[in-house]
């Protein structure tokens, strides 16, 4: 059974289709990478499943409930959180009082506040700097605070949006980790990430996007060698 269903999904923004019928399907506990030139709907997409944009045409299914058109913390509520790339923390409390804000809301139902914050401060390796003020981190830790303050929403789906974006080699490897950790928690995983060798390393599956049309969908190693894809993206046979 699949967690996410994307059936049929359009959206204009006047005369521009951003995303035109697009459709797939994400299985459980699987890191799915969408990639594609920019502008070519990656974020757009994000905001359709997240309920931040109405779609044009279009249904999406989320553990088989429709969420088409419903209000944003509705969707959050049924277990859809958001890492974004340029975290906004509350910068004069620390790293654990920030991920306790993502424990307090998200997913609907029971929860124990305090060890939904520690898991989600452990699944991002983010435990050592509990106690630091916001303030003090680095760009890497935020981006790692921003990943622990999603999942601690009980987020059964995340949408990371460019998690590696301007981080070093080592940043970018020990966010990886994290991944695939929240990956092996149960936690599935749709990314958009720019950083080839990291996508082609911690992907089960990619979703190419080329002008708001889906170009190719399937594991790396046969989407890396589609001749669309190497076309509108790659730019060389050998990534
Ligand atoms: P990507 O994230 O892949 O770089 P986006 O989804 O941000 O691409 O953008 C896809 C296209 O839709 C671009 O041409 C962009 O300019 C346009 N677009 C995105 N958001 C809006 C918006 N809110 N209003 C008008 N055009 C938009
Ligand atoms: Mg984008």
């Amino acid at each position: 059974m699949s967690i996410l269903r994307v059936e049929g999904l359009s959206k204009n923004f006047r005369g521009l289709a951003a995303i035109s019928d697009v459709s797939f399907t994400i299985e459980p506990q699987s890191i799915t990478s969408i990639i594609g030139p920019n502008g070519a709907g990656k974020s757009t997409l994000f905001n359709l499943i997240t309920g931040y944009l109405p779609p044009t045409a279009g249904a999406i299914h989320f553990k088989d409930r429709r969420i088409t058109g419903m209000a944003t913390n509705r969707i959050a509520e049924l277990g859809v959180a958001r890492a974004f790339q340029i975290a906004k923390p509350f910068r004069d409390l620390t790293v654990f009082e920030n991920v306790r804000i993502g424990a307090l809301f998200g997913k609907a139902g029971p929860r124990d506040v305090e060890a939904t914050t520690r898991r989600g401060l452990e699944l991002a390796a983010m435990t050592d700097l509990a106690d630091r003020p916001a303030s003090a981190l680095t760009v890497g830790q935020l981006r790692h605070l921003e990943v622990a303050r999603a999942i601690a929403t009980r987020a059964d789906l995340l949408l990371a949006d460019e998690p590696c974006a301007g981080l070093n080699p080592t940043e970018t490897a020990a966010m990886i980790d994290v991944l695939r950790q929240i990956r092996a928690s149960g936690i599935t995983v749709v990314l958009v990430e720019h950083d080839m060798p990291s996508v082609m390393e911690v992907s089960d599956r990619l979703l190419v996007l080329d002008a708001g049309s889906l170009i190719a969908d399937g594991p790396p190693s046969v989407v890396s060698k589609d001749p669309r894809v190497i076309a509108a993206y790659l730019g060389t046979p050998d990534v």
